[in-house]
C-alpha cells in the first residue's frame, strides 16, 4: 500500500516536473522569439536611419557648387556627387578607377599622386576646350580647374580614403588672362610712341638740333603728334576702367536730344568728311526725339564708329547711315557704311580691347589702338543695351545697338 502510494507520488511529481519543463520551455521559446523580433525591428530601425543619413549626405552633397569625390586605396571611386557626374558628362562614376573616369591624366595627376604618397595636393588645371572632361565643344579657349586632394583623418568612409574637390575657376582665369593682356598691350601701345619721342628728343638735344630752327620745328611737330597719340591711349583706358569698374552704375542719365549729339560729331569730325568727301545721312523718325541715357558717353559712341568708318574708306564715295528708330519698349541705334567692311573671321574679336583687323592696318600706318570699339561696348552694356555687328565688305557694315528706352541702373560688377 505504502508502496503503492510512493510510487504514485513519484510519478505525479515527475509529471509536474514535465508540465513545468515544458511551460517553461515554452515561455522560453515566446521569449526568445519576441526577442528576435525586437532584433529584427531594431536592425531594420538601424538601417532605415543609416539609409537616410546616407541619402541626406548626398542630397547635402549634390548641393555643392563643387564636383566631391571619395576615392579608395586602389583609386577606385566611391562616391560622386550630382557636379561631378555633371562634369564628366552625366557618367556614372561609381566603382570605376580615377585614372579612367578622369579622361585627361592631367587632370588625374594630382589624385594620382595624392592617393600614391598620402600628401594633400592643390592644382591648377588648365585644358582647351578640347580636352575638357565634359568632353563636348564650348566656344570659349580654355577651362580651368582647381583640383584639391587630401586624404581624410578619420576611418575611411564606405572605404573611401580620399577626398577629392574640383572647383572650376574658368571665369576667373578668363578675367586674369584679360587683366594681364590688357597691361601687356598697353605697355607695348605705349612704348612705341614714348620710343619715338625719345628718339627725336636725343636729336634735338645731343645732336644741336635746336639750333636749326626749321629742322626742330618738324622734330617737334612729330614728337606733338605721338605725345597726343599716347594722351588718347590713356583717355581710353581710363574710360574703360571708369565703366568697368562701379562707375558704370553712375551714368549721368538724363534725357538730351539724340540728333543734337549726331551734329556735334558731325561737327568734330568734319575736316575729315569735307576731305574724304564722305556722306553722312540721318534716319530719325523724330528729329526732336529724347533719348535717356549719359550724352557724354553716347557721343563717344557716335564719334568712335563714324570716325572707324570714315578711317577705315579714305577714297571719295562713302556713304555713312546714323539712325534711331523705337522698337517696342527699346531704342536701335545703328551706324552703317558701305565701305570695305570687316572679314567674317575679325567679326567675333572686334570688340576686344587692342584688337584691329590686320588686313586694314598691314600696308599702311597704324590707324588707331583698337580701343575704340570696346569703349563703345562698354557704354552700350552701361546703358543697358546690346551691340551686334554685320558685315558684307562692299556693300554694307552695320552696327546696331539696341537700348532700352528706360535704362535700368547698371548692375555692380562682381569684384
Ligand atoms: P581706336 O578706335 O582705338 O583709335 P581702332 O579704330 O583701330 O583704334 P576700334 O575702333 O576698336 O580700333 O576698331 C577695331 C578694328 O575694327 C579697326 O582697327 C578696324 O580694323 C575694324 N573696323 C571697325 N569699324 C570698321 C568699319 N566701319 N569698317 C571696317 N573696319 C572696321
Ligand atoms: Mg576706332
Amino acid at each position: 500500500m505504502t508502496i503503492g502510494f510512493e510510487i504514485t507520488a513519484a510519478v505525479a511529481a515527475l509529471a509536474a516536473l514535465a508540465i513545468y519543463v515544458v511551460v517553461h520551455q515554452r515561455k522560453r521559446t515566446r521569449e526568445n522569439a519576441r526577442a528576435q523580433a525586437d532584433l529584427d525591428a531594431w536592425k531594420l530601425r538601424l538601417e532605415q536611419d543609416l539609409k537616410r543619413a546616407r541619402d541626406e549626405r548626398n542630397r547635402l552633397l549634390d548641393a555643392l557648387g563643387d564636383a566631391f569625390l571619395l576615392v579608395d586605396d586602389h583609386g577606385y571611386i566611391r562616391f560622386a556627387n550630382s557636379a561631378a557626374r555633371q562634369l564628366f558628362g552625366d557618367r556614372d562614376l561609381s566603382d570605376r578607377p580615377v585614372r579612367e573616369a578622369f579622361v585627361d591624366p592631367r587632370l588625374a595627376a594630382s589624385v594620382l599622386r595624392c592617393l600614391e604618397t598620402g600628401e594633400s595636393i592643390q592644382s591648377r588645371v588648365v585644358l582647351p576646350q578640347q580636352t575638357s572632361p565634359r568632353g563636348d565643344q564650348e566656344t570659349r579657349g580654355l577651362n580651368a580647374w582647381i583640383v584639391d586632394a587630401a586624404r581624410m583623418d578619420e576611418d575611411s568612409i564606405g572605404g573611401a580614403s580620399t577626398r577629392i574637390v574640383i572647383r572650376d575657376v574658368t571665369s576667373e582665369h578668363q578675367t586674369e588672362q584679360i587683366r594681364k593682356d590688357f597691361v601687356a598691350n598697353a605697355s607695348h601701345e605705349l612704348r612705341t610712341p614714348m620710343a619715338i619721342i625719345n628718339g627725336y628728343l636725343e636729336n634735338l638735344l645731343d645732336d644741336d638740333m635746336v639750333e636749326e630752327p626749321a629742322m626742330a620745328r618738324r622734330f617737334l611737330t612729330v614728337m606733338r603728334k605721338h605725345a597726343e597719340r599716347i594722351s588718347r591711349i590713356v583717355e581710353d583706358m581710363l574710360v574703360i576702367s571708369r565703366l568697368e569698374s562701379g562707375e558704370a552704375a553712375a551714368l549721368k542719365v538724363e534725357p538730351f536730344r539724340f540728333r543734337s549729339c549726331i551734329n556735334d560729331v558731325i561737327e568734330r569730325l568734319e575736316s575729315l568728311i569735307q576731305s574724304q568727301n564722305a556722306r553722312i545721312d540721318v534716319r530719325m523718325d523724330d528729329e526732336k526725339l529724347l533719348l535717356q541715357g549719359d550724352r557724354f558717353y553716347w557721343t563717344q559712341v557716335l564719334f568712335n564708329l563714324v570716325e572707324n568708318a570714315l578711317k577705315q574708306n579714305p577714297h571719295p564715295g562713302l556713304r555713312i547711315e546714323i539712325g534711331l528708330e523705337a522698337a517696342g519698349s527699346n531704342h536701335r541705334i545703328w551706324v552703317a557704311d558701305n565701305g570695305i567692311g570687316i572679314p567674317s573671321a575679325d567679326l567675333a574679336h572686334i570688340f576686344r580691347r587692342f584688337y584691329r583687323v590686320e588686313k586694314h592696318h598691314s600696308q599702311q600706318e597704324i590707324k588707331g589702338t583698337g580701343l575704340g570699339l570696346s569703349i563703345v561696348k562698354r557704354a552700350v552694356e552701361a546703358h543697358g543695351g546690346t551691340i551686334t555687328v554685320n558685315s558684307v565688305p562692299g556693300r554694307e557694315t552695320k552696327f546696331l545697338m539696341t537700348v532700352p528706352r528706360e535704362p535700368a541702373p547698371a548692375e555692380e560688377p562682381a569684384a
